[in-house]
């Protein structure tokens, strides 16, 4: 490939691990990224397998156990706040060798963008508007940033890409809509705090979840089913914590005071669950990644894991490739079918998440139940825990991080 350089628009979490194993490789990233500085908010993520070796890899490991938790269990509550059902999560670390952690969202992303930032061109608050393909690359006008051209341009701008709405059309011919919503937000001070356990309260197609952060922080999560026409997305920030009010407005436990929590803040993370399912990953010079080509939703627990793992993927066959269609070929051969298992798994575990019939709730506890039986949580939980996909090694030319210590290549 002639022409190194690599528009990449959106700095969430594919951006920047994408960004930085391009660099790894020899080329020449540039990030673009709409909002005027990193995002915050959202949810907490569970994170293991082959998106815990890249972190490895890229030198995060004792970060990780810092910023992240070791959650010891999830607690189903009733409406007084007493235990009704839940499991205990250190069969997790059991299937994956102790290498399982729970992290914030917000926290993975910054970490991530910390081993770029300074090395790496970032736009923030920029977005790219069109993209016109050339024999030897593509001109690209971005909104502030005016008119440039690059070798390649990958779209990781998440579930509502704007590059995927430019090169292959509009997002309801790939968007899935699950049926639910979800949103996200966290406060200083609340009490009470249960650490290291995620407490859930259901009512029939909602669930509140609460799950407590370091410095006193206090997360909450809310899924309901919504069949509405509300694009989540589209509703201003009074219309989402109006939607919330409305299907959580009644509901026990701490509905109440965490509504009232809501009320004062001003950053929500508010979104419809949806899947994202497209025939091709790329086209021409423009490829997609992360939740852009794939989105598994929020149901699948792993879209910050995936979109890790694809954009390591896509760095590491663009670097051992002649050209850029035999690695977006190869990118999109290795993956297609692991993604596609973790997005059936998502569908069949969306009626888990918020049963919507009280008899629905019943069989969901019992099946958590019965995970209490010796060796059962290990036999339900060991086929969606175990990847079956092998990280290869790739012919990094400027790598770099053995066990923290940087390469005085990659220095400068
Ligand atoms: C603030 C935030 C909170 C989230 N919280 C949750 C949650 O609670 N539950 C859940 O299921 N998923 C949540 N997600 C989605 C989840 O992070 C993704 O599934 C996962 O991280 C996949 O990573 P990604 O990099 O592909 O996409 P994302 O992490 O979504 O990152 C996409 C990035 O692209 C940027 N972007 C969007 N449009 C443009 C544009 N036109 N030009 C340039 N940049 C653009 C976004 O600002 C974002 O930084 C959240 C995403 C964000 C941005």
């Amino acid at each position: 490939m002639a022409d190194k350089t690599v528009l990449i628009s959106g700095a969430g979490i594919a951006g920047p691990t994408l960004a930085f194993w391009l660099k790894a490789a020899g080329f020449v990233p540039t990030l673009a990224e709409r909002a005027p500085t990193l995002r915050t908010g959202g949810y907490v993520i569970d994170f293991w397998g082959l998106a815990y070796d890249i972190a490895e890899r890229m030198g995060l490991a004792g970060d990780l156990d810092r910023i992240g938790y070791h959650m010891r269990e999830l607690r189903i509550v009733d409406g007084r706040g007493k235990r009704v059902t839940g499991f205990g999560t250190a069969v997790f670390r059991e299937l994956t060798g102790g290498r399982y952690v729970t992290l914030a969202r917000s926290d993975l992303s910054r970490l991530l963008f910390e081993r770029i930032k300074g090395s790496t061109e970032a736009l923030f608050g920029d977005e790219i508007v069109e993209i016109q393909e050339h024999a030897n690359g593509a001109k690209v006008r971005l909104r502030h940033g005016g008119e440039r051209r690059f070798g390649l341009v990958i779209g990781a701008d998440g579930l509502h890409s704007n590059v995927r709405r430019l090169v292959f059309g509009p997002e309801d011919r790939f968007e899935k809509r699950l049926g639910y919503i979800v949103a996200a937000f966290e406060v200083h001070g609340y009490r009470p705090r249960d650490e290291n356990v995620y407490v859930a309260y259901n009512e029939p197609g909602r669930m509140l979840g609460r799950f407590a952060l370091h410095d006193d922080r206090t997360l909450f999560l809310f899924v309901f089913a919504y069949d509405g026409d509300h694009a989540g997305q589209i509703l201003e920030l009074p219309g989402q914590k109006g939607l919330l009010r409305e299907s959580f407005g009644a509901g026990k436990w701490e509905c109440p005071c965490i509504l009232e929590a809501l009320d004062r803040t001003q950053d929500l993370y508010f979104d419809r669950v949806s899947q994202i399912r497209m025939e091709t990953w790329s086209r021409g010079r423009v490829a997609l990644v992360g939740d852009a080509a794939f989105c598994v939703s929020l149901l699948a627990g792993q879209g910050s894991a995936l979109a890790m793992t694809a954009a390591y993927v896509l760095a590491g066959e663009l670097a051992k490739a002649i050209g850029h269609e035999e690695a977006f070929g190869r990118y999109e051969k290795l993956l297609r079918s692991y993604i596609v298992s973790k997005q059936q798994g998502a569908e069949r575990f969306a009626a888990a998440f918020a049963p919507k019939t009280r008899w629905g709730q019943f069989l969901r506890n019992q099946v958590i139940r019965a995970t209490a039986i010796p060796g059962l949580a290990r036999f339900a939980f060991g086929r969606d825990i175990i990847d079956k996909l092998q990280l290869a090694d790739y012919p990094w030319r400027t790598l770099v991080c053995i066990n923290r210590t940087w390469s005085s290549r990659d220095r400068r």
